[in-house]
């Protein structure tokens, strides 16, 4: 029976729809059929096989697919479910398929021409090309307007050199998203910038993989650009406005980030319940003694407030309503308490938690990740502080 509006008041809703519930039953499947059996030879070879990317195009799950000749976009909530479904078992499949459809295919089917869509968007959507999105460099990582790769046009090619650090899936991309500053005499560095989207073989480009300790068994690597030569048809969106088109990208990331984040904090926090009700101590369980009970309590309203960030955010997006601030506290408390979480879980399990073959201890090594991209904690207060006039006149 449908709970009565409050007096007054006006009743929310917090049910997924229908078809929201269907779709994560599906992923659900997905993950126990799918990811679970293949995970452990996934993790010993370290990297994820392209039949994962086919699986997930197959079932339209990599941002957007073809319904005759017209693109579909997967509502934001339900991409926002799989990350975090997916995360909750595997956060490195998860950042995975976050990656490739957040960064690298949104960019350029948000903003790039008919051509881009067809040469390179169609065969992502089927998981039969990769994309990652290239921004961070050495020497520039949050300070997006700092980047110096440089491109410069000569006759219709532009002439691309630089480096870029930290790139997911990079190892396997078929196609690579590259920011570079194309107006070094701009007077705002952020209206000089432009993206370029370039085949990982194209003579100049080197990709060279990096070994890491957060997000396996995805990859990550470091990309040299010697005097890359791309035709101007490979520009995504606006010339010199490719900072804002990297905004854009981060700003809509946020919420994939957050779901991902409550994922890994999930598994983490399922792992300890587990391990609790198993574990004797002092002739009972874990489970039993009141002062972790109390611990549980505290991790269930992180899990609980969370995920209802992230589905806050990604409701506002699918109804085009402003999701900014939204998305930035999602994602800003998503990845500070699941540090906390995923490190209470851990340490719950006591010195079995340091085995590598216990998968809680790569939990708070992924939480601790996830802060960095799209904009580090500093940064998400920074910009929910940015609305806090207007936010706080509608209480
Ligand atoms: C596993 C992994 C995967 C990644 N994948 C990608 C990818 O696919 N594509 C890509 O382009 N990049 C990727 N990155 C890079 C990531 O986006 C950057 O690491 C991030 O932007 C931070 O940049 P930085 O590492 O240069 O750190 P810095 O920007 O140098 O930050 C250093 C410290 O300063 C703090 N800080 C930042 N801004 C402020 C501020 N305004 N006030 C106070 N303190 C601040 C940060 O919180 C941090 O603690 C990845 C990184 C990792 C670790």
């Amino acid at each position: 029976m449908a709970t009565p509006p409050a007096p007054g008041g006006f009743l929310v809703d917090f049910d997924l729809t229908d078809d929201e519930m269907a779709f994560d039953e599906e992923v659900r499947g997905f993950v126990d059929d799918f990811i679970r059996p293949n995970l452990a030879q996934w993790h010993n070879e370290r990297a994820i096989p392209r039949e994962y990317w086919q699986e997930l195009g197959k079932r339209g799950w990599l941002l957007v697919h073809k319904d005759g000749d017209d693109w579909v976009e997967r509502p934001m909530m339900e991409l926002a479910i799989m990350y975090d479904r997916i995360s909750e078992l595997s956060p490195g499949a998860g950042i995975a398929v976050f990656a490739n459809n957040q960064l690298g295919v949104y960019a350029p089917y948000t903003w790039g021409s008919e051509h881009i869509r067809d040469r390179w968007i169609e065969p992502a959507s089927r998981g039969d090309k990769v994309i990652s999105f290239c921004n961070t460099e050495p020497s520039a990582g949050s300070d997006v307007k700092a980047i110096q790769t440089q491109a410069k046009l000569d006759g219709d090619e532009w002439v691309i050199t630089g480096r870029k650090m930290y790139i997911t899936n990079a190892v396997e991309a078929d196609a690579l998203v590259v920011s570079a500053v194309t107006d070094p005499l701009a007077d705002d560095p952020r209206q000089g910038q432009t993206l370029f989207i370039i085949d990982p073989d194209t003579p100049g480009m080197k990709v060279r993989g990096l070994k890491k300790i957060v997000w396996e068994p995805a990859s990550l690597a470091f990309i040299q650009l010697d005097n890359v030569r791309v035709p101007e048809e490979q520009v995504i969106g606006d010339l010199h406005g490719g900072f804002d088109h990297t905004m854009g990208t981060f700003t809509n990331g946020r919420i994939g980030v957050a779901a991902m984040t409550m994922g890994t904090a999930t598994g983490a926090l399922r792992l300890a319940h587990q391990r609790a009700k198993r574990r004797k101590i002092y002739g009972t369980t874990l489970w039993e003694i009141r002062t972790k009970r109390h611990e549980f309590g505290d991790m269930a309203i992180i899990a609980e407030a969370g995920r209802l960030l992230y589905r806050k955010a990604a409701w506002l997006r699918d109804n085009g309503r402003d999701f900014k601030m939204a998305a930035s506290m999602a994602k800003l408390y998503a990845t500070e308490k699941a540090k906390e979480l995923t490190m209470w879980a851990a340490y719950l399990h006591g010195g079995s938690g340091v085995l590598e073959e216990n998968r809680i201890h790569r939990y708070p090594l992924d939480a601790w990740a996830s802060a960095m991209g799209e904009g580090a904690p500093e940064v998400q207060r920074l910009l929910i502080a940015r609305f806090f006039d207007e936010w706080i006149e509608q209480f």
